[in-house]
């Protein structure tokens, strides 16, 4: 007797009842459709092939890009006595003979491959000689150059649908606009194919971002306020991971950085400890938590800005699986900016998919410079429609207030003026305020007019206005001169013909904090 798709629920994966979508995408899978699904990050998307897989005659295709994920995965559902298998570079030669030889028995029932795999040594042909119930493509919008993780390899998959056109596709993807869901779909062959969209709205995870000035002494404190709490900080590079790890370490926190430069081993330590709950934080590349399925993680940092909002969302989404309130924060600064933007003019991409990614990252400096509500901004770029402010992010719980900062502003010009715009941030911030420091003295910065002109500011309060004055525009910074002020044409109108600066009134992290906590 043929088990029902609830039986299989049951019986392989322990659960009592499928989750909004799954059953229906099932029943649309055994009807012997195509469709594409969109489900935020630990939606549960795996179920959707995996138990019509179980219930089908014949072997289940799955293309899945990320061969770290393939061992895991594959080792999970053998767990659960799934016979299941993969295919990719990793594999010796005898180990591959053996898979295929179990596959062409009908001894497997989901088979997952690499799209590199797929499309050498006549494996293509191999597969339309096996008994194919379904073709599953994992992290299908890598097929898109409008997506945020193109891979050319996935390109070719088209000739699966033609090569088994009367075999149903499915195309999974945790992030997709409306733009890359349409050219998935023309990609793979399957322009006709039902789309199923979960809602990717998590309203658990509080959004909130930061200046990113101090970093570390905020994050120490971030994690100090949850004590025992898991959390993930994401970070650029192998290094930052490195260094920060052990900053954290030196003040006492439980911490270990985890990227791809480390061996297998240590990493799976990591994980491992991470998971059991004996390593309270970890700061990690983006190879972390692909696979990682820790469902009480409490909250997620970015340490710098990622590159787009599918990664950021991705990212943040790790947190708080179990439906509980779990934090998030973005540090932001502008040189961040910068920085991914070097990173992409640098990067081998053509120069098409180079403007769509600077298309991207502008997206998510929009989220971060945002003044309305910011799952307001996350969701309508996922196109779903919003009709309410979150109340759970730090734009709804501290609105930002607004003042008249012409005055303000011109002081801080008309120093970068009357120092030929040599200066960087911290000197500038010196001169307004006064500081009678030897570099000040040597350059005779303290005879110039507005020396002083910005006493009654403190450091940190000039340093955010001046951060807002050169991320809303109105002067520039040359980071090929030692960071150096420049003056640019809206810094003259506001010097010259009396143009309004409006500024976001400053309130330190913890009066934030504190008023958040009231509200
Ligand atoms: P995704 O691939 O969308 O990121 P997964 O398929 O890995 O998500 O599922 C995330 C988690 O949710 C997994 O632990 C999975 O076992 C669990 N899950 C999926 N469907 C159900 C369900 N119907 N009931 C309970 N747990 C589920
Ligand atoms: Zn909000």
């Amino acid at each position: 007797m043929a088990l029902t798709k609830e039986q299989v629920l049951k019986q392989y994966f322990g659960y009592d009842k499928f989750r909004p979508l799954q059953a229906d995408i099932i029943d649309w899978v055994l009807y012997g459709q195509d469709c594409m699904v969109l489900m935020p990050t630990g939606g549960g998307k795996s179920l959707c092939f995996q138990v019509p897989a179980l219930m089908m005659q014949g072997i289940t295709i799955v293309i899945s890009p990320l061969i770290a994920l393939m061992h895991d995965q594959v080792q999970a559902l053998q767990a659960n006595g799934i016979p299941s298998a993969y295919i990719n570079s990793s594999l010796s030669g005898a180990e591959r003979f053996a898979i295929e030889r179990q596959c062409k028995a009908g001894e497997i029932k989901l088979l997952y491959i690499s799209p590199e795999k797929l499309f050498s040594n006549g494996y293509l042909d191999w597969i339309k000689s096996l008994q194919v119930s379904m073709v599953a493509v994992d992290e299908s919008h890598c097929v898109s150059v409008w997506g945020h993780d193109f891979r050319p390899e996935y390109t070719q998959l088209h000739v699966l649908k033609s090569a088994l056109p009367n075999v149903p596709f499915m195309a999974l993807t945790a992030t997709a606009d409306r733009v890359t869901r349409k050219d998935v779909m023309t990609q793979l062959g399957i322009p006709e194919a039902r789309v199923f969209i979960s809602s990717f709205d998590r309203p658990n995870l509080s959004l909130s971002v930061q200046p990113g000035r101090n970093r570390l002494k905020t994050i120490q404190k971030f994690i100090q306020e949850r004590p025992r709490k898991a959390g993930i900080i994401y970070c650029l590079s192998r290094k930052n991971t490195e260094q920060l790890a052990d900053s954290l370490l030196k003040v006492g926190i439980s911490a270990r950085c985890y990227h791809a430069g480390m061996s297998t081993d240590e990493r799976a330590k990591v994980q491992d400890q991470f998971l059991r709950d004996d390593i309270q934080v970890i700061c990690a590349t983006i190879a972390f938590g692909m696979g990682i399925d820790k469902s009480n993680v409490r909250w997620v940092m970015h340490y710098s800005l990622p590159a787009n909002i599918e990664s950021f969302y991705q990212e943040i989404g790790r947190a708080g699986r179990d439906g509980v309130k779990a934090d998030t924060l973005l540090f932001y600064s502008y040189n961040d900016l910068i920085v991914r933007k070097d990173m992409l003019a640098q990067s081998e991409l053509p120069a098409e998919m180079k403007e769509v990614q600077l298309a991207k990252l502008d997206r998510l400096k929009q989220y971060a410079e945002a003044e309305i509500c910011r799952r307001r901004i996350l969701l309508s770029y996922f196109n779903e429609e919003v009709d309410h402010d979150c109340g759970n992010c730090d734009v709804c719980k501290n609105p930002p207030i607004r003042f008249d900062a012409s005055v303000l502003a011109q002081k801080a010009l008309s120093a970068i003026a009357r120092t030929n715009e040599k200066i960087a941030m911290g000197m500038l911030i010196d001169i307004l305020r006064g500081s009678n420091n030897r570099r000040i003295i040597e350059h005779r910065y303290h005879e110039i007019k507005t020396f002083g002109a910005g006493r009654d500011l403190k450091y940190e309060e000039w340093a955010d206005y001046i951060q807002q004055m050169l991320n809303s525009g109105i002067m520039d910074i040359a980071y090929d001169e030692q960071h150096a002020f420049k003056l640019n044409n809206a810094s003259w109108s506001v010097l010259k013909d009396g143009k309004k600066v409006q500024l976001v009134r400053f309130r330190p992290f913890e009066e934030k904090q504190a008023e958040r906590e009231a509200n």
